[in-house]
């Protein structure tokens, strides 16, 4: 349900955006929590703060063409939506993949900006990314994209600026080419430009596992809140890139079981617990398909293209792409006992079945606040980077956990503070809001 006074804002957001599905369904699943803000703060209406903030400062949308191993010409599209940079300067991951159109990057660049105002660091919000599909593409066709990519974002992003990072099909290797370029054209070293770098030109430890870790940090005190623990737990992920590894990783240190995850192809459960190392090896050095993990180890089992929301678990963590946990599956987790879910991946929860695990009692965390980790573990790198220094391993994890452990009882205070005890969604949703449209408010008509 909207507030009176957002209904106007959220019609104008359609009309204006029109056939941008996925945008329209953030922005209304930020206003619907709002409600009790604009009652308690009448100024932020006043200021038409709300219509600011779901209007992106710039978009950037570019030709990037490129030539394949067989000499062929390749024209894709290039997008940096540039939304908001009232915390810092627009921070946010590229995304390559066939799906990405404007309305994908401005979901994903305006839930950036609540999950980096969550995380206390001084960050704005943007994304950016492209219909390239990688899968498929040879090293050196995805270096050469990733050249002419840069050879127009160069002039758009800087340190002060805007800082991209990675996120589906944007890794270590991309991220690697796409520095080599801007520094190539700029003639500068500028470490800070971009997050998720290699160690060895100014990477941070711990951001390659960052969003996964973290996002099992979160889902682990959410269960502390309800005095349980992973212990003992089965627990389901889906997706199986980097969200997906360093999640399983980490809930096997902290106790639990990870029994399944997936790719577009279908899923595997292996009763024994995921070979992490295993699924590492298939995904990210043979850049293969799931199936193989089950030919290569004894007890497991491939299941091709059904939802792995079908296997039973008391905690999901869902952490492949948006929508992709449906109604239909949030009942069927919840007849089979499942009591937590950490969003790993943007938005994978469509709102009907957020709406059911609500209902249903199960703790609901979203991307917002659970896969924050990665942005906040980024902007460590910034830090790091702006000193010229490096940290190690242990203390970056440390400072992880702590954010993450801030997001979580911020989320949780701000909540109980607006009469909805355990509401994650309207937590995050409103501290973060609060937090960009009070440095909005003091900025100024901008
Ligand atoms: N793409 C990640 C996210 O969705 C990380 C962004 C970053 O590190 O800038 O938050």
């Amino acid at each position: 349900m909207l507030h009176e006074r957002l209904e106007p804002v959220y019609e104008n957001v359609v009309q204006r955006n029109r056939g941008e599905d996925e945008f329209h369904q953030a922005v209304r699943e930020v206003l619907e929590s709002i409600g009790p803000v604009i009652d308690k703060h009448p100024e932020y209406a006043e200021q038409k703060i709300i219509e600011r903030i779901c209007e992106p400062e710039r978009q950037i949308v570019f030709r990037v063409p490129w030539e394949d191993d067989r000499g062929e010409v390749q024209i894709n599209r290039g997008f940096r939506v540039e939304f908001n940079s009232a915390l810092g300067p627009y921070k946010g991951g590229l995304r390559f993949h066939p799906s990405v159109y404007q309305g994908i990057v401005k979901f994903l660049g305006f839930e950036q900006i609540f999950k980096n105002a969550l995380t206390g660091q001084p960050i704005g919000g943007g994304k950016g990314g492209s219909d390239f599909d990688p899968k498929g593409r040879s090293d050196r066709e995805v270096m050469r994209f990733c050249q002419s990519f840069m050879t127009e974002l160069h002039r758009h992003i800087g340190e002060y600026t805007d800082v991209p990072a990675g996120d589906i099909g944007v890794g270590g290797r991309e991220i690697g080419y796409l520095f080599g370029q801007y520094k190539r054209i700029t003639n500068r070293y500028e470490s800070g430009v971009l997050t998720g770098k290699h160690l060895s030109f100014g990477g941070a430890r711990v951001r390659t596992e960052a969003t996964g870790y973290g996002c099992a940090f979160f889902v682990q005190e959410m269960l502390a809140a309800r005095g349980q623990s992973f212990d003992g737990k089965q627990v389901v992920v889906s997706g199986s890139g980097n969200v997906a590894i360093y999640t399983m990783a980490k809930v096997h240190q902290l106790g639990g079981t990870v029994v399944a995850c997936s790719d577009s192809s279908g899923y595997v459960v292996d009763e024994k617990g995921i070979d992490v190392e295993l699924i590492k090896q298939i995904k990210e050095v043979e850049r293969g398909r799931i199936a193989t993990y089950a030919e290569r180890r004894p007890g497991a089992k491939f299941v091709a293209q059904r939802s792995v929301w079908e296997v039973p678990c008391d905690v999901a963590m869902p952490s492949a792409t948006q929508n992709e946990l449906t109604d239909a599956d949030a009942a069927a987790l919840i007849a089979n006992g499942c009591i937590a879910v950490g969003e790993g991946a943007n938005m994978p929860t469509t709102p009907e079945a957020v709406r059911s695990f609500q209902e249903a009692g199960v703790a609901f965390g979203p991307g917002k606040a659970a896969n924050a980790g990665g942005v906040a573990t980024s902007a460590l790198e910034m830090q790091q980077n702006a000193s010229r220094d490096s940290w190690s391993f242990e203390f970056t994890e440390k400072r992880l956990e702590e954010i993450m452990k801030d997001v979580h009882a911020r989320c949780y205070a701000t909540a109980a503070e607006y009469g909805m005890p355990g509401n994650y969604v309207a937590g995050a949703n409103i501290a973060g809001f609060t937090n960009v449209a009070d440095a909005m408010l003091r900025l100024g008509l901008v």
